[in-house]
């Protein structure tokens, strides 16, 4: 049998650990199940914890220390923006009278638009000075590039 390597084994490894549960699995039997000798068990058992995607915990077996290893949840990454409607009803287009015209290449144009320039400097100003939240635009609505 062709003994896996690199992710392949990370992989089978990680499903053998997920497997086992809140009881984990000792190393020893880990590496046994893999076909994997001391060596390249711990340097895989060593990558997978380095990665967060295992915990292990030396515990005593028949007189001799080990570990068992436990699958952990990979951290998730919540990112929470606060949008105020504030901000949202500011935004100069929403009131724009050339909102449906408005486009790339049009007459009137978002990449040239002062109205939408001018808010998107203020917005940026707010921001750099940690009010992003509170910032009001006192852009008059529907005012827009008429010439
Ligand atoms: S003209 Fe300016 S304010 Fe009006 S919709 Fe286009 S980009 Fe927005």
């Amino acid at each position: 049998m062709v003994k896996p390597s690199g992710e392949e084994l990370e992989r089978l490894a990680l499903e053998m650990i997920r497997s086992s549960g809140d009881d984990g699995i000792l190393q020893s039997d880990l590496w046994r199940r893999l076909g994997l000798d001391s060596r390249e068990g711990s340097r895989l058992v060593l990558r997978l914890a380095k990665k967060g995607l295992i915990k292990r915990e030396q515990v005593v077996v028949n007189g001799r220390r080990t570990y068992k290893i436990r699958y952990t949840t990979p951290p998730t990454l919540e990112l929470r923006v606060l949008v105020s409607l504030d901000d949202v009803i500011s935004i100069p287009c929403f009131t724009c009278p050339y909102l449906g015209q408005c486009g790339p290449g049009n007459f009137n144009d978002p990449r040239t638009c002062p109205l939408l320039e001018r808010w998107l400097q203020r917005r940026l100003q707010a921001l750099s000075a940690g009010d992003g939240r509170r910032l009001r635009d006192s852009v008059p609505a529907g005012a827009a590039r008429h010439s």
